[in-house]
């Protein structure tokens, strides 16, 4: 008989002949794997060799009989299962034998059914057997698996340079690693569990961190980065996601600590480079000015018309660098942090009449309309860098001439508003397109259409003038349609 090595191994103990050759053909029929043995020892001693997984065990045997040989198959493995096959059905020896530790019993003589009934049983609770041990060892290799990935993450988590940290829908802190512990000077032995507020004392991180728990953000884009100091050398920033589940619900925040001192330092020298180059420019470049306007104006006569031409030129073009110059110096001031170096009391309706006068030859030459509308004079004073809010209207007023066609009009308008001074700076001009309106506060970004290509500028103008008013803790918008015109709005607090 071919060997089938998935078929259920039976071993059959009987000393009668009749009775082993009758189980060996219905059990082969059934499928499975049939030893014959016809003595007790001889049965225990193929156990090793043939290691069944059903026994059918006569209780009558010369020499060992079936109880002690089914007493010493429990020892040696009680998994098997042993069906033990009583003489004229003593019900008294099968209840002892079950007693013992056999599963099932089948009288003898019994019917080939009888026997195929018994044994299909015990295939049955085999099988189930199986399928519960292979239940368990996935069971088990599944818990092993989350157990290891649990472990890897956790060290993962521990090994980054970055802090991270999240929260609950509630902001409560659920993990944190060693970096952000390190990054914010938290205790190292400090444990997840409590509020924000009790890791972070930065309130506006802690705002953030909040307001992405609590699911207010539906649009990544509109997350804000948050830029803090940790103290006056360590500058960190924070990036947040809120964590979804799996009907999109807001479970909580992740927030990553990005340490970006090295940026800071590296912006500063860039900075303070940038000033130094600038500076060590200015004179020369104006000794060159001055001295090509002085031999312009001493060859009026004598020149060629080229030569002058050339020179003229020359001169544009000194002065577009010494502008150039001077507006990199004052970023540079301003990234200092020098914006409001010498505050007074300032009248804005007065600063702005007074540019709006020294402005109105460059509009006249345009043939421009320029006008001031102060709504309610006197505006409340402001205590404020008067050169600072010069360079802020006199760009924003220069800009709107020089972006306005000949015959246009520029409106200046200043209102109180309470707690701050209102200003627009309204033309009637080229405008922008709203691609444009975001990026015209980026240094050097300047929108070139047919009409605007040929005026010259550096592109830091609004850079100076938007770093100009949010260190007076105020702010900038523009709205622009291209061929209709710009509004610049500044908001200045009073006081
Ligand atoms: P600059 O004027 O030297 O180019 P700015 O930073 O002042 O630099 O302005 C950046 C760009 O914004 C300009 O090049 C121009 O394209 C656009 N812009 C500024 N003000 C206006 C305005 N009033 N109307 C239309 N475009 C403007």
């Amino acid at each position: 008989m071919e060997h089938n090595p998935a078929a259920t191994r039976v071993l059959v103990i009987d000393d009668e002949e009749g009775i082993r050759v009758g189980s060996e053909r219905i059990l082969t029929r059934m499928d499975c794997d049939v030893t014959l043995a016809s003595q007790g020892e001889q049965g225990l001693n193929l156990l090793a060799k043939v290691r069944p997984a059903i026994i059918l065990l006569d209780m009558k045997m010369p020499g060992m009989d079936g109880m002690e040989v089914l007493g010493r198959i429990r020892e040696i493995d009680d998994s098997i299962l042993v069906i033990v096959i009583t003489g004229y059905a003593t019900v008294e020896t099968a209840i002892e034998a079950m007693k013992k530790g056999a599963y099932d019993f089948v009288p003898k003589p019994f019917e080939p059914d009888q026997l195929r009934i018994v044994v299909n049983r015990a295939l049955e609770k085999l099988r189930l057997q199986q399928k519960t041990a292979k239940l368990v060892s996935e069971r088990r290799r599944t818990l092993s698996d989350l157990g290891t990935e649990k472990s890897r993450i956790h060290t993962i988590l521990a090994s980054l340079p970055n802090g991270v940290i999240v929260t609950n829908a509630d902001g409560r802190v659920v993990l944190m690693n060693p970096a952000f512990k390190q990054h914010l000077n938290l205790d190292a032995q400090l444990h997840a569990g409590g509020q924000i507020r009790d890791y972070i004392q930065d309130q506006g991180l802690c705002d953030l961190v909040l307001d992405i728990s609590k699911g207010k953000y539906i649009d990544y884009e509109e997350i804000p980065t948050y830029e803090f100091a940790v103290s006056d050398e360590k500058f960190m920033v924070a990036r947040g996601r809120p964590v979804l589940g799996d009907q999109h619900e807001c479970l909580g925040a992740v927030v990553t600590l990005v340490d970006f001192t090295a940026m800071k330092v590296i912006d500063r020298l860039k900075s303070e480079f940038v000033a130094k180059v600038s500076h060590e420019l200015r004179s020369p470049l104006s000794t060159i000015h001055e001295q090509l306007a002085h031999v312009l104006t001493d060859m009026v006569d004598e020149a060629s018309q080229d030569g002058q031409q050339i020179l003229s030129r020359a001169k544009e073009k000194t002065q577009g660098l010494i502008n150039l110059i001077g507006d990199l110096l004052d970023l540079s001031r301003i990234e200092a942090g020098a914006v409001c170096e010498t505050p007074k009391k300032v009248d804005l309706s007065d600063l702005l009449k007074g540019i709006v006068a020294f402005l109105k030859t460059k509009a006249d030459g345009k043939k421009q309309q320029l006008q001031l509308e102060i709504a309610q004079a006197p505006l409340p004073h402001l205590t404020a860098d008067p050169l600072a809010l010069e360079s802020i209207f006199g760009n924003l007023i220069t800009n709107a001439i020089h972006y306005t066609p000949e015959g246009g009009r520029v409106r200046v308008t200043a209102e109180a508003t309470g707690i701050s001074i209102l200003v627009k700076v309204i033309d009637n001009g080229f405008g922008m397109e709203a691609k444009h309106l975001e990026k015209i506060f980026e240094r050097f970004y300047r929108v070139k259409t047919a009409k605007t290509r040929y005026i010259t500028g550096t592109g830091l103008g609004l850079p100076i003038v938007k770093g100009l008013v949010e260190g007076m803790g105020g702010f900038i918008s523009v709205e622009s349609t291209p061929t209709e015109g710009s509004t610049f709005t500044v908001s200045i607090p009073v006081g």
